[in-house]
């Protein structure tokens, strides 16, 4: 007899993006005229840096002729991407990571879910309320959790609530946590943490002998200079902290696919007795059996995105969409609405108008606006009441969607 893994059966059913999928597909079948516009999944819109297609082209040729043909890659990643990312994304912010602590993979999403393989079932794991799902779904199908409440919050979890009131700061976990997720700029709420925040974090995780997991997906929309892009700005934070980090969203690869984490050689997890194991050699153990590399000609395009054109032509991709996300938060705080986020991130959180639900909000503004965007509520009981736009769009679709969220908050008064 097969059995399952029963935890899969805890999942909740109706996850958030096919229900708002549902509902839109509902919608334009009644309303076939109706221009949507899509401001709800966080995915990029714009094409490919030339300088990364240039350098995929050249890399597809070299596999067409047997003398720079390229079989199997080290499954770590090739040393000319690991060096780049050394050198461009650590070491031009004074920070000591070695090309061997650099793990080449096919996205930030799927290391997340893979690092819990090297980590003890018994770990106490902390997330912020509202989360990126992917950190507590991946948690309950491996058995760290009980069933979910009527909130949706799953027993086991310690959920650390961020909104308005606390300005979007996660108190400590007022009971002793052992693993943290940190995602600064932050998804879904778009706001980021100071260096005096994440020191706090890297403190408590010293003290408490935890490992905090950065992602860190958003760096590349951080433009104010006092914000960090590394946990590893902060002192100590190699001996605590994984940070995971993405080309998805600054150089548009999420459908090319690839991404790192950074396992420092310094960072000590605990055998049952206390004594301290590095967590380096477990993963390079569980990447190397359970992953073959990442594509070649995906490896040089991501490597392209580090040449003075690629760099160039990255700061271009991320200042469009953080004049759409500029163009949003002036454009909903000038109709009257109270806006978070969206100064060094592509996303931006508002609180919903006269204190209505937040899928009440998602079938208010696609049903009078025809826009689509993420309710809060999606994201963890605390986004209640909250509701994400995403920067991500075209110029045209972002000035509309504010010109129609205008009018019809506009009509309400
Ligand atoms: C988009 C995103 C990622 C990137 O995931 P990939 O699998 O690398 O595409 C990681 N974390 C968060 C919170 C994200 O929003």
């Amino acid at each position: 007899m097969a059995t399952i893994n029963e935890h899969y059966l805890k999942l909740q059913a109706g996850y958030l993006f096919p229900e708002i999928a549902r509902r839109v597909s509902d919608y334009c079948q009644s309303n076939p005229n109706a221009q949507v516009i899509k401001m709800g999944i966080g995915d990029v819109t714009q094409p490919l840096p030339a300088a990364i297609v240039s350098a995929m082209h050249t890399a597809i040729d070299e596999m067409a002729t047997a003398e720079t043909f390229r079989g199997y890659g080290p499954e770590q990643g090739h040393s000319f991407l690991r060096d780049a990312i050394r050198d461009h994304c650590f070491r031009n912010r004074g920070i000591d990571i070695d090309s061997d602590e650099i793990f080449v993979s096919d996205g930030s999403k799927c290391d997340s879910g893979n690092l819990l393989d090297i980590f003890g079932i018994e770990n106490k794991v902390a997330v912020l309320d509202p989360v990126y799902p992917v950190y507590v779904d991946t948690n309950v199908m491996v058995g760290r959790t009980g069933a979910a409440d009527a909130n949706g919050q799953y027993s086991g979890l310690v959920y650390l609530p961020v909104n308005a009131e606390n300005d979007f700061q996660p108190a400590l976990p007022s009971e002793p946590v052992d693993l943290i997720y940190l995602c600064y700029p932050n998804n879904p709420t778009g706001t980021v943490a100071t260096k005096e925040m994440l020191k706090t974090w890297v403190d408590y995780a010293r003290k408490n002998h935890s490992i905090i997991f950065f992602d860190a997906a958003y760096e590349a929309f951080v433009s104010d200079p006092e914000i960090p892009r590394s946990i590893y700005e902060v002192e100590g934070a190699q001996e605590v902290a994984i940070e995971l980090r993405s080309f998805s969203k600054n150089a548009g690869f999420t459908g090319i696919r690839c991404a790192y984490t950074v396992v420092p050689k310094k960072l000590m997890g605990y055998l049952p007795g206390g004594s301290p194991q590095a967590i380096h050699p477990l993963w390079n153990r569980r990447h190397g059996t359970k992953f073959n590399g990442v594509s070649y000609p995906v490896q040089r395009g991501a490597a392209a995105s580090f040449s003075p054109e690629g760099k160039q032509q990255i700061e271009e991709l991320i200042r469009f969409y953080m004049n759409n996300a500029r163009l949003l938060r002036e454009g909903l705080m000038g109709a009257g609405l109270q806006v978070y986020g969206g100064l060094n991130a592509p996303y931006v959180w508002l609180k919903t108008p006269g204190e209505i639900s937040s899928w009440d909000f998602f079938d208010q503004l696609l049903h009078e606006s025809q826009i689509v965007g993420t309710p809060g509520s999606g994201f963890g009981a605390s986004g209640e009441g909250y509701f994400r736009l995403s920067a991500f769009s075209n110029l045209e679709n972002t000035q509309e969607a504010i010109r129609r969220i205008e009018a019809s908050l506009a009509s309400k008064t």
